[in-house]
């Protein structure tokens, strides 16, 4: 099916209000997943006779397990500042997608259905039947959320939009309407290992492949280890980063961070997949389920550390959940929890990003770095939602901005931030994430880049910028598409690690 994309102007003066276009993205729908696809995740395969009270009963279930659902539901008291805060909104300009509207859809049926007032004055509540037709409209604008949560750092009383998407999502997946790409994916990470369905044996060769091309271009025995039993450290990484471009520079470049500083590393092939879109369809065990392939593949290789690669959902899922999820670093109490924590080596942050691991080594002076490799850029960084709003790095708070930026100024001469108020914790969302990557909605996907796109107009015309990292593979694979609608070269887009594999020189210091 030809998809109708049309870019949205930069704006002269960003920020400037915009008109109304009420109903402009009503259209927009992600596929729904087939009902093989919906069952091999335990969903109803459609939505049958009883999709309503399927929907309302899990509504119910969550509003009582998940206390912060409800206080979001009750607490807003439409202040309107979270209205223009989303960058799709600001691409759309359709009314729905302004944060507090879009939570609006799920408010309605909540009154409606879980209060007095609603159930007693539904008119004057602004309360209504959970319908077809509503359903619809779930389907359509909370698959219009890239659960970036920059909305909720506007909103005066925290209420995180975010969630109420995810429970949106999980309703609709109760009631057996699930959408096609994050299930898709779900379903291939548990019968294969990772995203893109790629076997072990194709990755083993792959690995092989990209030790070869770096042995080529350095002269250097650069390993790509899979399955090695009793290596120190095992590295997850989003599977994106195993042959498309500009992701695989970065996983070349955390091989020769490794190599340099002689530390024995491995990947697994059960664990072949940092990405978790358990998050994304906010199902807890979908998400545990893929989080415990990380703990299996550690128990079975014996590593003591476990590091993640340039993933911002997968950071976020590791960093504030693998904990409780499968007991890995600390929580969960169940013996093969247990057994993990006695195995990894408690003093190291358990799990680290592949971010305070390089930079720890730059401190200590482990690498030898030739910032002057990088003079044909003038780098500056995006940074990734879900690493900005939802984790953190190091000790400090904010290490989750400093870090990635001071790595690049160790490895690159040239770096210039974008405008306040796009960057650190009100970072605008690339367009593309919370399962909203696929090519059936790349209208919303360029409408939505329109805030980043405007900032890195700027600063391209004022600095030269020619170069924006991030460490996210959802960020890479959206920018790398979106980039050229917006007058820019799709390769201007890469990791932080693609810079250290630039600067990095492979020599006798270690
Ligand atoms: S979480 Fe992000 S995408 Fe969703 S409504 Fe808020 S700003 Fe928009
Ligand atoms: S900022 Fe918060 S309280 Fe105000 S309208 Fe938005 S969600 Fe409601």
């Amino acid at each position: 099916m030809a998809i109708d994309v049309k870019a949205p102007a930069l704006r002269a003066l960003p920020g400037a209000p915009q008109p109304l276009i009420p109903g402009a993205m009503s259209g927009s729908k992600p596929y729904v997943a087939t009902d093989k696809m919906q069952q091999a995740l335990g969903f109803p395969g459609e939505l049958g006779a009883d999709w309503q009270s399927r929907a309302l009963g899990k509504m119910g279930e969550l509003l009582g397990k998940y206390r912060s659902l409800k206080v979001y539901l009750d607490a807003c008291v439409h202040c309107g500042a979270c209205a223009d805060k989303c960058h799709y909104f600001i691409g759309t300009q359709d009314p729905l997608n302004m944060p507090v509207a879009r939570q609006d859809l799920m408010r309605s049926v909540y009154r409606r259905h879980f209060t007095v007032a609603g159930k007693l004055f539904p008119k004057l509540v602004g309360a209504r039947e959970l319908t077809r037709e509503v359903m619809d409209q779930w389907y359509s604008y909370f698959n219009q959320c890239s659960e970036c949560r920059r909305c909720s750092v506007f909103c005066p009383y925290g209420i995180d939009t975010a969630e109420v998407t995810m429970a949106a999502k999980e309703i609709m997946d109760a009631a057996g309407l699930g959408q096609k790409y994050s299930n898709e994916i779900i379903g291939k990470v548990h019968r294969i290992g990772n995203n893109l369905g790629l076997p072990g044996p194709a990755l083993a060769d792959t690995l092989e492949g990209l030790a070869e091309d770096v042995k080529e271009e350095t002269g250097a025995d650069v390993r790509f280890p899979l399955d090695e039993k009793g290596a120190e450290v095992l590295l997850v990484t989003p599977s994106a980063d195993f042959f498309a471009e500009p992701h695989v520079d970065s996983l070349i470049g955390y091989a020769k961070v490794f190599h340099a500083a002689g530390i024995r590393w491995t990947l697994s092939s059960h664990a072949s997949e940092a990405g978790n879109f358990g998050l994304f369809i906010g199902n807890y065990e979908q998400l545990q389920k893929i989080a415990l392939r990380i703990r299996e593949a550690a128990l079975e290789l014996g590593v003591k550390r476990i590091v993640v690669g340039e993933c911002g959902h997968a950071w976020r899922v590791a960093y504030s959940m693998w904990n409780t999820l499968a007991g890995i670093g600390a929580g969960g109490s169940d013996a093969f929890a247990r057994q993990l924590q006695g195995q990894l080596d408690s003093r190291y942050r358990q799990p680290t990003h592949i971010c305070e691991l390089t930079w720890d080594l730059i401190e200590r002076g482990a690498l030898m770095l030739d910032r002057e490799a990088n003079d044909h850029r003038v780098v500056t960084f995006h940074d990734s939602c879900n690493v900005a709003r939802g984790s953190r790095m190091g000790d400090t708070p904010g290490g989750q901005f400093e870090i990635p930026r001071n790595i690049i100024r160790a490895v690159a001469n040239h770096y210039v931030e974008m405008r306040p108020g796009t960057t650190h914790d009100a970072t605008f969302c690339c367009g593309g994430g919370g399962g909203l990557l696929t090519d059936e909605l790349l209208d919303l996907r360029v409408k939505g880049a329109l805030p980043r796109m405007e900032a890195l107009r700027e600063i391209a015309d004022r600095k030269g910028v020619n170069f924006m990292a991030t460490i996210c593979a959802i960020c890479k694979a959206q920018f790398t598409k979106v980039l050229p609608y917006y007058g820019f070269k799709m390769g201007m887009v890469g990791g932080v690690h693609q810079l250290v594999s630039t600067a990095i020189r492979l020599g006798a210091k270690h």
